[in-house]
């Protein structure tokens, strides 16, 4: 019997350091940032994977997009296959004065490594090449992994899957890009929810003219576009298009107060919605709009206003087709305008959210592994956010096993100033994976 728990113990000082310099990378993939430092990044990649004794590693142009890396490691024969998927591109650091310590320089602070990507997502980066490390190169199933470079802008690397399924097949797939509901307590995120977004325009003067003169019958295209977005919600704050519905999350629950102080809710305002946090959260539709084009108040006339445009965007609950919600949106939008007013409706390309199976060996397998990492049983959450690819893995490989399970948790504030990861979450994070794939190489019910 492998001590994987003294191994992983024992690599931790080698994982947070790839972790670093890893983070000191600002590897970006949006339009205007160096395409050197990605460049740089997948480079550290191939060597963190190649150092961690995978047999085969290479670089993956894709085209028009950022470069991901391949690598792999043979099982015994007739071992099942795993995929491991993380991705090394990251978000911008943004305004410098809001961190504590700089986005690219790593630094410790109360157990936690912070800096830009240590969570999301190069902490997948480096459970990846841990693991592989544990099995001393020779795994109890044949491992793959693709790293990517392009999650965060959303680039074609999206569409990859679909047109090269070879690269991506497996009986299982572990996407660990996610993490635990809250330090210290397993976590399998079963469900995401999808997205889609329009932009709303409504003209209704050739130009401002004179709210005294003119004002009464002279449509008002802001108010008439206030009036549409309003629409958007019931009294209760519900969203309310016809032909979306949620569904009640029976997962795990999400504590109201916790939820008050992540989302930063100021103490005087309410919640909004019916229901669980958690449905309200993961299992059901949710509309915002995100901007709003329309004279500033500063310098602002006594004009009626001949244009205003609006982009609003939809959380469409798992399992339904983002699609068919976002032209359920746009069907809203396009006969709800007040006074008989007419607006044109411009949708955007959607991300389909995902409702996965957990009945299966792999997740039988996994559920063990969490249980012994952590020492306690795992729970099931759903995720707010969207990870697109995930619908192409799915048409791509079919009959594989999606798992989500990794590092990240929500005091890591992805995407925000100070992202960090709990050190100690990482190595429970990597002794999961460890037993994960110990255990799904031995299972017999496959
Ligand atoms: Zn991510």
């Amino acid at each position: 019997m492998n001590d994987f728990a003294g191994l992983v113990a024992a690599d931790m000082p080698r994982i947070r350091a790839e972790l670093e310099e890893l983070v000191r990378i600002p590897g970006c993939a949006f339009p205007g940032f160096p395409d050197a430092d990605i460049q740089r990044a997948c480079d550290k990649v191939v060597e963190i994977l190649t150092d961690a004794g995978y047999a085969s590693v290479r670089r993956l142009e894709i085209e028009g997009g950022k470069p991901a890396v391949l690598a792999e490691a043979p099982g015994p024969p007739g071992s099942p296959t795993v995929l491991l998927y993380a991705h090394y591109d990251v978000q911008p650091g943004g305004d410098e004065s809001l961190w504590s310590s700089p986005p690219f320089e790593p630094t410790e602070r109360a157990g936690r490594l912070y800096g830009r990507g240590a969570a999301d997502d190069k902490s997948g980066v480096v459970i990846h090449a841990a693991v592989m490390r544990a099995f001393q190169g020779r795994p109890p199933c044949t491992v793959r992994v693709v790293v990517e470079g392009e999650e965060e802008w959303g680039g074609p690397f999206e569409q990859y899957p679909r047109s090269h399924p070879e690269v991506f097949a497996a009986d299982a797939i572990v996407v660990a890009d996610v993490g635990n509901a809250r330090v210290g307590e397993p976590t399998f995120t079963t469900a995401l929810r999808g997205m889609a977004a329009v932009t709303v325009h409504c003209r209704t003067l050739q130009g401002a003219v004179h709210s005294g003169m003119f004002g009464g019958p002279a449509p008002d295209a802001l108010m008439a576009l206030i009036g549409l977005l309003a629409t958007l919600r019931d009294a209760d704050g519900e969203t309310a298009i016809d032909g979306i519905t949620g569904f009640e999350w029976d997962g795990a629950q999400f504590d109201e107060q916790d939820f008050r102080e992540l989302a930063g809710v100021e103490p005087d305002q309410p919640l909004v919605g019916q229901g669980t946090v958690a449905s309200r959260l993961f299992s059901k539709p949710v509309v915002n709009v995100t901007g709003l084009d329309a004279p500033p108040t500063q310098g602002a006339i006594n004009a009626v206003i001949p244009q205003a445009t609006a982009r609003v965007s939809l959380r469409v609950p798992p399992g339904q087709d983002a699609v068919a919600a976002r032209d359920a949106l746009v069907q809203h939008l396009q006969t709800r305008a007040p006074w008989g007013i007419s607006v044109s409706v411009t949708p955007e390309a959607v991300g389909q959210g995902v409702r996965v199976d957990t009945d299966g060996p792999a997740y039988a397998a996994a559920r063990a592994a969490m249980h012994e990492a952590y020492g306690k049983p795992a729970q099931e959450i759903g995720a707010g956010g969207s990870i697109p690819l995930i619908d192409s893995l799915r048409a791509a490989v079919p009959g594989a096993e999606i798992l989500l399970f990794g590092a990240q948790d929500p005091m890591a504030r992805i995407h925000a100033p100070n992202e960090s990861v709990d050190l100690a979450e990482l190595e429970k994070a990597v002794l999961a994976q460890t037993l994960f794939l110990q255990n799904f190489g031995l299972s017999k019910d496959r």
